[in-house]
Parts: structure tokens; C-alpha cells; sequence
């Protein structure tokens, strides 16, 4: 039983305790939005280049901190410190990027009869983040720093099981010299503090990171009091491995093993053309067992473990013993370890084919032709990402308007970009984070038309 005050901290590589934090009530969500009210009118009301000079002046500091960063991400979520220094480095670049935002949000003037039409970005007020455990920097940072340059304050809860770097992150945003409550962490248990504050009144919008079925939840209760919401969700994405493709670069099984799996864009259905299969599978074999899994904070690792125990339990379900499947190696404990894998005999319609299983396990499904790939590729109640690896420039562009999916990569696993629109078809979300209108996503469009013609008589 989890004592409802507190939350506990794991290594994952370890199993041993990095921290004990408050887990906040109720109460303590009200006090952080009425503080978060305040701050948040006086933040509005400086000049946006006055803004935007704060929040470039954040950026140097996580800069300096990159390192205390990133190993703390390393502790609390197993991360790979390559990967870690990549999420504080990506904190950075965004601080960087809204900034620049905040300097160009700007209204339009709209030529009408009798007068004068004028738009005006109004931010939203107090936003609130709920982040999961998989990437607790990245996703602080994208939930929060474009909405703080829109003039926005934020309350963030982080995951139960990693809260500690985005509660650094604070402190460092305090450090640069942002106004105290503007940006405020509070640790605690979903039931509780998550939902007081998709519930409180003067929380003016939701971005939810986390599972399709708590995400569920989050718009019902959102919708209640009409408050917008956006939902980054689950993800059960397509690598499209045509037979002219570049095989050992679109078989890089990273595509679906980095940060362990628990990546909402992992390529998990691995989808290959009957022709090139047999070739396919001798290198993801190869492939996986040359994967260096282990201590995350060792430069050498490229997959560390899983986020716990019941992650590890949730994982093995898919995999039975006896499946017929590729299968590197892992470190036995202590450590919720699990081997790169990848099952060869799973139909579509399997469980480990439709279900976002969020470990380092894949599936290997041949396609006929074009048509067929397309058919499979959609065939899921998800659409976040998804690869195509092909030389043939129509088929890549064909494949790429008919896959129902947000983010999609030609030749390419890349899925997030700071500067590009991140977000998920079907049931893996709504609405989009990242890119140029990240800013919109956080303010009011008002219009306001002034009469030329003076008062009416
Ligand atoms: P989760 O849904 O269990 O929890 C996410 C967050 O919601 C946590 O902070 C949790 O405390 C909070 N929460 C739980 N119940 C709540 C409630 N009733 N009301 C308000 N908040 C509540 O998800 P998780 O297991 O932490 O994260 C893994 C999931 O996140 C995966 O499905 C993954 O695909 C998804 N994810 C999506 C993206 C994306 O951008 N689409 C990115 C990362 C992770």
C-alpha cells in the first residue's frame, strides 16, 4: 500500500530509494492555483520582449545544469545518459524557441465596413500539466515553456514515480529569476492532485500526457466545466519496411527499443514486405543482440530497464515463454530488466499487435504489396507516428497521405522536433503541441471592432 502523503522515488537500475517526496492534496492543488492566479496576472503584464529576455535567461541556466540534469533523469527513470543530455538539451532549445514566440505572437487587423477588426492573443491564465513517467523532462518542458512565453503561469504534476527533475526544473526557472508561483511542481497521486486540478475552476486548460484510459477520464471531467484540453496519448506505430528500402537503416531496431520502449512513438509494428522478410529477420537478430543493455549512467549503454516492477509484470504478458521471437539479452536483478524483442509469430488481430505494450518488444508482420501495408498500418485505434522506408518517391509520398497518423518520417525515425507540430490521430490524442502555433494552443483569440463612424446618434 503507497502511503497517500508521500511518493517514493526508485532507481530502476537498482531498486534502491533516490528520494521521498510530499505527495500534494487537494489543498495544497487550491493554494498553488490561487498563488498561480496572482503570478500569472503580473507575468501577463510585462512586454513580451521582457518576457521573453526571462526566458531565454531560463535557458542559460538549465544550459549550465544540462549534467545535474541529466543524471537526475538517469536516477529517477533509467534513462541513458546519451538520451538524458538529448532531453535537457531539448529543454533548452525550447525555452529558446518559445522565447522567440513570445516576440511574434501577434493579432491581425481585418479591413470591415465602419471600422476597424482587431484580433488579440489573450493568454489563457493558469495551465495545467499532467506528465507521465517515460519522459518526465521532455514532457514538463513541452507542456509548460510555450505556455508560460503565451503569458500563461503553469502547475505541473509529474508522475508518481519522476518527479524530481521537473521539480529542478522549477527551481532553476526561480534561479533565472521568473517570478515566484509562475511556475510551480507539484508532486502527487493521479486520483488525488491529478484530478483536483483537471477539476479546479481557475485551471483554464489541461494538457494530459499519459494512457488512452486516463486520458478518457481527463475529457469527461474537462468537458464538465467546458475547459479545453489537450491529449497526448498512447501510440502502437507502423514502420513500413518496403522491399527496395534501405534495410539496415529502417530495421534500426532503436526505432522501437530507445528509452526501453516506453516511448509513445516506438515503431512496435514492424511491418515488412513479404519478399525482403527472411532478410529482415536476420538482422533484427543481429541487430538485437548486439544491443548493450544495462547500467544507464554508464556511457557505453544503449537500453537501461524498465520503470518498475508492475511495468516489467505488464511487459512480460505479452510475451509468453514459449512465443517464437528474436530475443537480445538483459541483466538479471536487481533492476527491472527486460531483452530486446521481437515476435515472429504474432497475427495482426494478437494482442502484442494491437495493444500499446510499452517495453522493448515489437512485432514482425509481412505485407503484400502497397495497398496491403496501408490496410495494416491502420489497422489500430491509434495514429501518433509511424515510419516509411522506401527509395520510390511516389510510393513514400502516396503511403505517407494514406497512413492515419500524426507524425510520420520518410527514411527516417525521427519523430519529434521541437519546431514542428507533435501530436496524434484516432485514439492517440487531440490537439498538437510543439511547432509554430504552440503559443496559440495557450490564448483566447478576441476580437474587438472599433467603429470609425464615432457614436452612434
Ligand atoms: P497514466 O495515464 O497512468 O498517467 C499519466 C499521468 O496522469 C500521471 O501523472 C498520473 O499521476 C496522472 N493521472 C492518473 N490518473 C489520473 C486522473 N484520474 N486524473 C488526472 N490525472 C491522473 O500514464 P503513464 O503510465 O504515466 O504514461 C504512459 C502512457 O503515456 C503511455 O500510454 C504513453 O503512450 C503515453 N505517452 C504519450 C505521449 C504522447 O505525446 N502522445 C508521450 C509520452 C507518453
Amino acid at each position: 500500500m503507497s502511503d497517500p502523503n508521500e511518493l517514493t522515488v526508485l532507481n530502476p537500475a537498482t531498486e534502491e530509494i533516490v528520494a521521498t517526496v510530499p505527495a500534494a492534496s487537494e489543498e495544497d492543488v487550491a493554494a498553488a492555483v490561487a498563488r498561480a492566479v496572482r503570478a500569472q496576472r503580473t507575468w501577463a503584464a510585462l512586454a513580451p520582449a521582457d518576457r521573453a529576455r526571462l526566458l531565454r535567461r531560463f535557458a542559460d541556466v538549465v544550459d549550465t545544469h544540462t549534467e545535474e540534469l541529466a543524471r537526475l533523469e538517469v536516477r529517477e527513470a533509467g534513462h541513458t545518459l546519451g538520451n538524458a543530455r538529448w532531453e535537457a538539451g531539448n529543454a533548452r532549445d525550447l525555452l529558446l524557441y518559445a522565447a522567440g514566440g513570445a516576440e511574434r505572437l501577434l493579432g491581425r487587423q481585418i479591413p470591415a465596413p465602419g471600422g476597424w477588426d482587431v484580433t488579440f492573443h489573450e493568454p489563457l491564465g493558469v495551465i495545467g500539466v499532467i506528465a507521465p513517467w517515460n519522459f518526465p523532462m521532455p514532457i514538463a518542458a513541452w507542456g509548460s515553456f510555450p505556455a508560460l512565453a503565451a503569458g500563461n503561469a503553469v502547475v505541473l504534476k509529474p508522475a508518481e514515480a519522476t518527479p524530481l527533475t521537473a521539480l529542478r526544473l522549477a527551481g532553476l526557472a526561480l534561479e533565472a529569476g521568473l517570478p515566484e508561483h509562475l511556475f510551480q511542481v507539484l508532486p502527487g497521486y493521479g486520483t488525488t492532485a491529478g484530478r483536483a486540478l483537471v477539476d479546479h475552476p481557475d485551471v483554464a486548460k489541461i494538457v494530459f500526457t499519459g494512457s488512452t484510459r486516463t486520458g478518457r477520464e481527463v475529457m469527461e471531467r474537462c468537458a464538465r466545466l467546458v475547459k479545453p484540453v489537450t491529449l497526448e496519448l498512447g501510440g502502437k506505430s507502423p514502420n513500413i519496411v518496403f522491399a527496395d528500402a534501405d534495410l539496415t537503416a529502417a530495421l534500426d531496431p532503436f526505432s522501437f527499443l530507445d528509452n526501453c520502449g516506453q516511448d509513445c512513438c516506438a515503431r512496435t509494428r514492424v511491418l515488412v514486405q513479404e519478399s525482403v522478410l527472411d532478410e529482415a529477420r536476420a538482422l533484427l537478430a543481429d541487430a538485437l543482440a548486439a544491443v548493450v543493455v544495462g547500467d544507464p549512467a554508464d556511457e557505453k549503454t544503449q537500453m537501461g530497464p524498465l520503470i518498475s516492477a508492475r511495468q516489467r509484470e505488464r511487459v512480460r504478458s505479452y510475451v509468453p515463454d514459449d512465443a517464437p521471437a528474436l530475443r537480445g539479452s538483459a541483466p538479471d536483478g536487481p533492476g527491472f530488466w527486460f531483452p530486446p524483442t521481437v515476435l515472429t509469430a504474432e497475427r495482426p488481430d494478437g494482442r502484442a499487435a494491437r495493444e500499446e505494450v510499452f517495453g522493448p518488444v515489437a512485432v514482425l508482420l509481412p505485407f503484400t504489396d502497397e495497398q496491403d501495408a496501408v490496410r495494416l498500418a491502420n489497422d489500430t485505434p491509434y495514429g501518433l507516428s509511424g515510419s516509411i522506408w522506401t527509395r520510390d518517391l511516389g510510393r513514400a509520398l502516396r503511403v505517407s497521405q494514406a497512413v492515419r497518423a500524426g507524425n510520420l518520417s520518410v527514411n527516417s525515425h525521427s519523430s519529434v522536433r521541437y519546431w514542428t507540430p507533435f501530436g496524434g490521430f484516432k485514439q492517440s490524442g487531440l490537439g498538437r503541441e510543439l511547432g509554430p502555433d504552440a503559443l496559440t494552443a495557450f490564448t483566447e483569440t478576441k476580437n474587438v471592432f472599433i467603429s470609425t463612424e464615432g457614436p452612434a446618434q
